[in-house]
């Protein structure tokens, strides 16, 4: 059993280039496709949120990849405009060389209680033996899956237009919402705030949450 880091990659976009192009589209309601300046989809944007003329937001997505426990994703994947692609349980044995012949957990970093992460160790390698003991019975992948828990690492990738990001992003970053999620989507917000504050400046997340368990972000240019 290897414990692993969670991580977020976002696949690179401009988005100066994905406001202007919500404001093209925005633009056709009211004909005013004239108005475009370099910097009119500052205002534009800010006036559409304020009055909730929200479905121009559809017109552009972003994809990310997450690496991340299965408890992350039961959540995330109830948003019903994601579209996801999950590495599979049913088709990914673990005991297999390209997997390394382990089972990776997400490290739960934010249980400082030394004694609660040993329980939290010592069933997750209890969890790992008796997976690599199925399989020496010739167990199939869909009976050992029975067994992983919510901690099972896994990558995800995950696109979703603007306004369901917005959305995602409004719920999943509060203090409501379990660690494991505010630790991969609050470096995301921080990030969509930068690139494109018009859009993500109003949406609240939970500050008092300790950056040390932020997951590493990275841009993914291919
Ligand atoms: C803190 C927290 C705790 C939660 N706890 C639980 C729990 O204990 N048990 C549980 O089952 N779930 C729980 N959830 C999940 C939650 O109820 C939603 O299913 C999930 O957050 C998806 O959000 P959404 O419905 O806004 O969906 P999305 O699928 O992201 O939809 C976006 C928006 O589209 C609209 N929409 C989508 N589909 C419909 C529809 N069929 N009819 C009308 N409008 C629609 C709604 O306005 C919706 O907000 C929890 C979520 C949070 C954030």
């Amino acid at each position: 059993m290897k414990i692993v880091e969670p991580w977020i990659k976002v696949e690179l976009f401009d988005g100066k280039k994905i406001m202007r192009r919500i404001e093209r589209a925005c633009r056709t309601c009211y004909r005013s496709e004239s108005k475009m300046s370099e910097d009119s989809y500052k205002n534009l944007l800010k006036n559409c949120i304020t009055r909730g003329h929200e479905s121009v937001l559809e017109h552009e997505k972003i994809t990310v990849r997450l690496y991340c426990d299965i408890g992350v994703y039961k959540d995330l994947t109830r948003h019903r405009f994601g579209s996801f692609s999950i590495e599979s349980t049913r088709y990914c044995s673990y005991d297999k060389d390209k997997y390394g012949n382990e089972i990776k957990c997400i490290n739960p970093s934010y249980i400082e209680d030394e004694e609660i992460y040993n329980v939290w160790k010592k069933a997750m390698e209890e969890m790992e033996k008796n997976y690599m003991k199925m399989k020496e019975l010739n167990a199939t992948t869909d009976m050992c899956r029975l067994i992983l828990p919510h901690s099972t690492a896994a990558e995800v990738t995950m696109t979703a237009n603007i306004r369901e990001w917005k959305h995602i992003l409004e719920l999943r970053t509060t203090a409501h919402v379990h660690p494991a999620i505010r630790q991969l989507l609050i470096p995301l917000l921080k990030y969509f705030k930068e690139q494109m504050p018009e859009i993500f400046d109003s949406v609240e997340f939970d500050e008092n949450f300790d950056q040390k368990y932020y997951a590493k972000l990275e841009i993914e240019d291919f």
